[in-house]
């Protein structure tokens, strides 16, 4: 049996979104000084899906959890018995990882982000078609190689020290500071 029509038009709902959020970064990119040439076609995105080999994900959920989901491995669908290499793992050729959402993004070298998650520091996530490990914001700053942000609502922190939430960079109750204290 095919798929259902609800199941295509979500699939199709979910591709026009994520081909809507790399429109939008392409321009935020651009105005960089960054041009990304970017291919469409199936056969082109087996390889990178473009010219700058910048791996693109819309992950808007660290405004509430204070942490990027980042993806090591996936199943294009549920009942697919072997997870695939995906996200910082997929081997097309791409060497940069961007992810965040329409305000703020963080771009990391793939390599810098898989050397990270074989330290298996962070909290590590399986779904039924995706895994991956949860990257808090403050380390993400820290790591990253370039943050865009033009945001009016950071997105709040977490501190390890004093176990609570705030905006800041250090914390407004314990003083703590996220970024300039190595994480151990
Ligand atoms: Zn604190």
């Amino acid at each position: 049996m095919g798929e259902s029509n609800l199941e295509r038009s979500y699939y199709e709902q979910k591709l026009e979104e994520g081909l809507r959020f790399q429109d939008h970064i392409t321009d935020k990119l651009y105005q960089l000084g960054i041009v990304l040439v970017t291919y469409v076609s199936k056969a082109r995105s087996l390889k990178a899906e473009n010219k700058a080999g910048i791996e693109i994900k819309r992950d808007g959920l660290f405004r509430s959890s204070g942490n990027l989901y980042i993806e090591t491995a996936e199943k294009s669908h549920a009942s697919n018995l072997e997870y695939v290499a995906s996200g910082i793992y997929r081997d097309d050729g791409s060497w940069l990882y961007l992810i965040g959402d329409e305000e703020t993004f963080w771009i990391f070298p793939k390599t810098l982000l898989q050397r990270v998650e074989q330290t298996q520091k962070y909290t590590s996530v399986m779904t039924a078609t995706s895994r991956g490990f949860l990257l808090p914001v403050d380390v993400a700053d820290r790591l990253c190689a370039r943050k865009v942000s033009e945001d009016e609502n950071p997105p709040r922190r977490y501190c390890r020290k004093c176990d609570s939430w705030g905006l800041e960079v250090v914390c407004s109750n314990c003083g703590f500071d996220s970024v300039r204290e190595v994480y151990t």
